[in-house]
This record gives C-alpha cells, structure tokens and sequence, in this order.
C-alpha cells in the first residue's frame, strides 16, 4: 500500500485503523524527497528531526487510544519565508543565510498544535519577490509536471512539493498572487484567504499591507480542513481580524460540518471579470475558462459578464506600493542583526554597504531602489499616495460588484507555465504573470485558484474564484462544487512514475 498522495481524511482513517503508523507515514515522505527532489528542487532543507519527533508524539497518543487532533500525521511543507523553530529560514536569500528564527509562526504553530508534521521549508523566490522561482538565490524549482517548466512563484517550492506529493499540506505567502498562480501553473489548490484571516505573525515580511499566509492542498476539501485549524485571531499580530468579526462566512468549522449539502450552485450568482477574461489569456486559458463556465451553469449557477474597469490599474498600482513597503521592511537586513555580514569590511558604514551589496539578489535591489523613490520626499504625493487612492477606488469597485454578485471569476494566470528563461530579461512581462491575481491583494478578498484543465503540453490551467471580503465560505463553496464536478485534481504525474518505479 502507498502511503503518498493521500488526503487528510485518507490519512487520518490510515492512522485510526493501525494500517500505519505516523513515523510510517513520515518516513515514507522523507524518503521519497530524499530520492526525487533532485528533479524539483522544492526543498531549502529537510526538517528531518522535527518531523520524526512530531511523528512520534502522534504514534503516542495512538497507542494511548487518545483522540487524534485534526491534522494528525498529516505531511506539511512551510515556505522559507516563514518561521519554524530553530530551522534555517532564508527567504530564498543569501543575506538570511546561517538565520534561525528562536519561535514559530503563529499559522505553523496553529498546525504543529493539530497534529501535522513538518517535513522541510521550502524553495521560494527571493523574499517572495517572483513569478517563477527563478530569483531564488539558491536553485531554481521545478515543475513537477514537466521539469523543463516553471512551477510558478514565488511559492513555486510550496506549490511543487503539493504537486509531488511530497507533502499533503504546503504553506505559502500571497502578496501579489505567489499562492495562487504557482498553484495554477502547477495543477493544485491555492487559496488566500480575507486579508488578516490568518495571522501572519512570524511571516518575514515583504509588503505588510498585501501580504497573506494560505495553504496549497490537492483538494479543497483539504484546503478547508487547514484552514478550520490556522484562520484563528491572534493577539501578536494587530491586523489580525478579530473574533467577533469573523461572521459565519468564515467559520471553516461549519463549513466542513456543511460539506457533503453542497451538491450544486442553485441560487448563486456569478460574474465574470470581462477586463481579465477575454484577448489577454492564451488560448488553452481561454477555453479551459469557457469550459468551466458552463460547467458552472450546469451545476446551477447564475453567471453575467461584469465589467471592474479599475482592475487594468492593479499592476502599476502593486509595482508602487509592493516596492515601497518592500524596500522599508528589507531595511532591517543590514549585517548587524540577521544572518550574513561582510566581514571583510573595515568600518560600519561599509559593513553596511558591501553586505547588502553582495547578499541581495538583483530583484530585492530593484524593489529597494523604486521603493526608495517612490516614497521619497517630493515624489510620495506623486506615486505612493496617488497608488493608495487607486486601490481605493479599486475596492469600491469590488464592494459594489459583490451588492449584486456572490463571487467573480476569472483565469488565475492568463497562461499557463513557461519555459526557464522565457521572461528573466523582462520584468515587465514577468510582472504580467499576476495580472489577475494582484487585485485581490489589493482589495484583501478572499480568493482561490483551482485547477479547471489542461493545455496542449499537458500543463495545467487554474480558475480563479473571489468574493467580499470575510466571505470566504463562498469561495470555498463554489471551488468544493466545481471540483466534485470535475476531475483536474486527481492526478500526480510525478508520483505517479515514482510508485510506478518501486512496483
Ligand atoms: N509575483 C509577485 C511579485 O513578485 C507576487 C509576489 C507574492 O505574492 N509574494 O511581487
């Protein structure tokens, strides 16, 4: 029997009925990273120790006949950019190199608390500042669908190692789309959930106004199942949504009581974002997208094109404010305090200076650099503040959207995955890789992306659903009905030829 691929309910059924144990389970993932991560690279480093130990706690309580919590022995894989204990956290950087963070994040914490087990931090762009995983400063990821493509970014590691099999629940960051549109190029579920649903204590910040935590999982179901666990308030960090404002459209506790009335979309309606649903998407992206709708309409939903005019100012709205927060949170990085210094330097002020020249990547050093311009005395009226009024009128726009829809809908990446080196020596076109995922960043929505196709290399295609913010039940809803509907989330290519090599 194969202990890999399995879902969170396969696993814990696995577990109750002895068919094996937690450490089992653990090392059967281990050893498959250990034997084929060469090929995808999605792992910074194995956090072998820990998960072992977990296990065994896990295989204790077994044993004690004690309740299992909800994600018992359940494999998890945690983006560099988050902190775990007394691991290496990098952010994909040579200037975070030798750092361990002495306390967790609040999200991993949340799950170490429900049982999962932690099996290594993941491979991102450098301080989540990517589309493709190319500007990781240690090695590119793979696609685990084809290794000649992108896995997407900058959570590409996170996205990869779900796609693999290497773990049943990956944690990434979204700040302009990193969980979703690696998720989409790379055949899984990615959501993020309402800005502040999750904490992002023990995040390592890249823009703080945009940036959320969310899981890629292979169902939704699974999605929902980590979500009940991490979307908690927490004290530490204060834009965490608090308790009494979290409505019944975000308890994921109810929601997965409710999971088997969803049967269809009777009385749900949705619209279609016409600025992100027509000549800019490929082809395939095209037709997977009118495909979904109609199955959408089969299962009863309601769906008008709507038009959201503002949504074309996201991305030159996003490449302001992301670099002008970027560039003051990655002023800590200094030589002084974290990881790596020059220390060849003579004095402080050329400490200062050579460290961040020799340990920051090229991407960072563009973001400090407009960052610091943008915000910089004379120009901050002319672009940080004019940015903020637009994302403004580009929430309005949503808000007045969801008075008459429920959710609204669009291709999560106009195309689907690329070749290595397709867009390095072009920002722009590589900044265009989120052009529908950035607005609900901008706007705090909640927003998933599920699989809905493939295209003619056999790459997958991701739908993207969003809804008002706090109501991420609906999308969540919809993502579950699709889903049964369809069958794209039920294959693992890369798996697939692992197990057929062991037999
Ligand atoms: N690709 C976007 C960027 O480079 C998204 C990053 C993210 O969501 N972390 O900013």
């Amino acid at each position: 029997m194969t202990l890999l691929g399995k879902s969170i309910s396969e696993i814990h059924k696995l577990l109750t009925s002895k068919e094996t144990s937690a450490t089992e389970l653990a090392q059967a993932h281990l050893s498959y990273i250990e034997k084929s991560d060469h090929l995808t690279h999605a792992f910074l480093c194995l956090t072998k120790d820990l998960a072992l130990k977990q296990a065994t706690e896990i295989d204790k309580l077994i044993s004690a006949k004690k309740e299992l919590p909800p994600l018992a022995g359940i494999p998890l894989a945690v983006k560099d950019v988050l902190c775990v204990e007394s691991y290496p956290a990098t952010c994909g950087s040579k200037i975070l190199e030798g750092f361990k963070p002495i306390y967790n994040a609040t999200s991993v914490n949340l799950l170490f608390d429900a049982g999962a087990i932690c099996v290594g931090k993941t491979n991102c762009d450098e301080f989540a500042m990517g589309s493709s995983n190319e500007n990781s400063a240690y090695a590119k990821v793979t696609n685990p669908w084809n290794h000649n493509y992108v896995p997407g970014g900058s959570s590409g590691g996170s996205a990869a190692s779900v796609a693999a099999g290497f773990a049943t629940i990956a944690l990434g960051t979204d700040t302009g789309g990193s969980v979703r549109q690696p998720a989409s190029l790379c055949g899984v579920v990615g959501m993020k959930p309402t800005y502040g649903l999750v904490s992002r204590f023990g995040l390592i910040a890249l823009a703080s106004s945009l940036d959320h935590v969310g899981p890629f999982t292979r169902t939704v179901e699974d999605t929902i199942r980590t979500l009940a666990v991490m979307a908690k308030p927490d004290t530490h960090d204060s834009t965490s949504v608090p308790q009494k404002m979290r409505t019944a459209n975000c308890d994921m506790v109810a929601l997965l009581n409710d999971l088997p009335k969803i049967t269809n979309l009777k009385n749900v309606k949705i619209g279609v974002i016409e600025e992100l649903s027509g000549e800019g998407n490929e082809k395939s992206v095209q037709k997977a997208l009118d495909l979904a709708i109609e199955t959408l309409k089969t299962l009863g939903a309601k769906i008008d094109k709507v038009s959201l005019p503002k949504v074309k100012y996201a991305l030159p709205v996003y490449y302001i404010l992301n670099p002008a927060e970027a560039s003051s949170n990655l002023a800590r990085y200094d030589g002084v305090k974290y990881g790596a210094r020059d220390k060849s330097a003579q004095d402080l002020l050329s400490m200062y200076l050579s460290t961040r020249q020799s340990f920051i990547g090229s991407e960072p050093k563009r973001r400090i650099m407009l960052g610091t311009y943008v915000l910089s005395s004379g120009y901050y009226d002319a672009y940080y503040k004019k940015a903020q009024r637009v994302r403004r009128l580009l929430t309005e726009e949503f808000n007045d959207i969801f008075k008459s829809y429920d959710l609204v809908i669009c291709p999560t990446s106009p195309t689907t995955a690329f070749k290595f080196g397709d867009r390095t020596d072009d920002p722009l076109k590589m900044y265009m890789a989120d052009v529908a995922s950035i607005p609900a960043d901008l706007a705090g929505l909640p927003a998933i992306s599920i699989p809905c196709g493939f295209d003619e290399n056999n790459m997958p295609i991701g739908l993207q659903f969003m809804a008002a913010p706090l109501a991420d039940r609906k999308v969540l809803e919809a993502a579950y009905a699709f889903e049964k509907a369809t069958d794209y989330t039920k294959f693992s290519p890369m798996l697939q030829k692992y197990e057929s090599a062991k037999t």
